[in-house]
């Protein structure tokens, strides 16, 4: 366009200087002439100009305009028109640059947006989840049941491929697996436990430190250059991890345990991670001390203080229990009732703290010659109980000959009175506690009357 405008008035000018110099030359001669001439061509150009080459600008503009308003209306996908024309051109490249600056932005912000938004729904999700295992873990003081919503609870978190709880055993100074997700049976026998401060675990029980644990090298086999007896490395090695994160689970600045997450492909944990699995780590933590106290106190609830047996109330709850499960399982059930022999006459010779002893002793007496899973209790004052499952007339009366014999050759050791016992069996003697009872009571005060240190049953 500058080339047309700068002929035009080149034209113009050469037009009027030659009707200038003509004028001059020839005096009278009329000098429009050869500037009309002259100016011809310029109005001939300037119409075609008019006609043919403003359209063509216009039309370039019109293109330019359209693809601007293109671009401010956010689409960026349509490259821009090549103008012919050196300033559209010009303008046309500026535009274009602008555009693919734009794309490359928008996907720029689009993968920032994109990795934000998965940061913030991890974030949401761990505390929800954070937050669910928080009420869910206060809402039962089961052992059982907080570790599984425990395990549960990381799986979702960190989608970990191996979860686990150890639990401190102060008092054996040792570190046991409590409950574990996906651990390969044949990983369990290395991993079941180890002393606190030795080894991975042993450490992280200890409080020492919390360990995020990394295969040597990515794509070896997690504990491969661990020391040698290192339990945990063992178990790992055979559990294919590859990547591991311990953490110390604390409860009122007591170690509780230790929760652990573990890959089997190398997974590098975020500090963001972490600090979801600390928080797990001491609402877990605290659960679990809940539980175990509760337990404890249950425990302690259920028990008779002098001989450590159950206690009267234990006594009837489990003999219920064994009476519904005997019914259900259609299975024989014997109950024994003992009471110690003029035990009366015992306090007067030696005094009752004599007295005490000896129960305990007896207690003692009776629990050792009983099965493991009879159960033994202080039925009250020189009485006892033993409820004895999946036990017939024959083997109930048997086992109170058993317990007869032992406590009178021991007892001729350690002067301890005799005792004399009564057995009953479900269902044939009673279907219910107090039916089964009476009659072990029944046949005891048989006993006592048919000379004492005598076992009555059955016929
Ligand atoms: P029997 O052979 O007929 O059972 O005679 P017994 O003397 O054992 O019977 P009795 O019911 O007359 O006496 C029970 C005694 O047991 C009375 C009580 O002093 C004693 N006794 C009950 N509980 C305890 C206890 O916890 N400690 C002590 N030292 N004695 C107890
Ligand atoms: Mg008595
Ligand atoms: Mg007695």
């Amino acid at each position: 366009m500058r080339l047309i405008g700068a002929v035009t008035v080149t034209l113009f000018g050469l037009g009027f200087v030659a009707a200038v110099l003509t004028a001059k030359s020839r005096p009278g001669s009329t000098p429009w002439g050869w500037f009309g001439l002259l100016l011809l061509p310029g109005v001939l150009y300037v119409t075609w100009l008019e006609i043919f080459g403003l359209d063509r600008y216009t039309r370039g503009m019109a293109a330019l305009v359209e693809a601007a308003h293109g671009i401010a209306s956010g689409d960026l996908t349509r490259p821009i028109p090549v103008i012919k024309g050196s300033m559209m051109t010009e303008l046309g490249d500026a535009l274009e640059d602008m555009r693919c600056q734009l794309g490359e932005q928008r996907q720029e912000n689009l993968t920032l947006n994109a990795t934000l938004e998965d940061q913030v729904r991890k974030r949401t999700m761990a505390l929800e989840v954070l937050s669910a295992v928080a009420m869910g873990l206060n809402q039962s003081l089961d052992l059982s049941v907080i570790l599984h919503n425990a395990l549960k609870a990381l799986l979702r978190i960190f989608g970990g491929q191996v979860a686990a709880i150890f639990l401190t055993d102060a008092a054996r100074a040792r570190v046991t697996l409590a409950a574990h997700s996906q651990l390969p049976e044949e990983a369990l026998p290395s991993l079941e436990q180890g002393l606190i401060g030795e080894g991975l675990v042993g450490k992280v029980a200890a409080g020492e430190r919390t360990t995020v644990w990394q295969a040597p090298v990515p794509g070896a086999v997690a504990g491969g250059e661990a020391p040698d007896g290192d339990w945990l490395a063992r178990g790992s090695r055979v559990a294919g991890l590859q990547s591991a994160v311990f953490v110390t689970m604390k409860s009122k600045g007591r170690n509780v345990g230790v929760l652990a997450i573990g890959t089997r492909a190398h997974r590098d944990f975020t500090g963001g991670e972490l600090g979801v699995l600390f928080a797990v780590a001491s609402e877990v933590g605290v659960a679990v001390d809940h539980a175990q106290l509760h337990a404890q106190v249950k425990e302690l609830a259920s028990r008779d203080s002098v001989t450590g047996l159950l206690n009267h109330g234990e006594f009837f709850r489990r003999l219920r229990r064994e009476v519904v499960r005997a019914t259900t399982l259609r299975k024989k059930l014997s109950v024994l009732m003992l009471d110690v022999d003029e035990f009366k006459r015992f306090n007067d010779t030696y005094g009752h703290l004599s007295g005490d002893a000896a129960l305990r002793d007896l207690g003692r007496e009776l629990r050792a010659s009983v099965r493991e899973e009879d159960l033994v209790a202080r039925y009250g004052g020189e009485e006892f109980a033993v409820i004895a499952p999946d036990t017939d007339a024959e083997q109930g009366l048997e086992m109170a000959r058993r317990v007869r014999d032992r406590v009178a050759t021991i007892g001729q050791l350690l002067a301890l009175p005799t005792v004399s016992i009564g057995v009953a069996t479900f269902p044939e003697d009673g279907t219910t506690t107090e039916d089964l009872v009476h009659s072990a009571d029944y046949r005891l005060y048989k006993a006592k009357e048919s000379g004492r240190n005598r076992v009555v049953g059955a016929g």
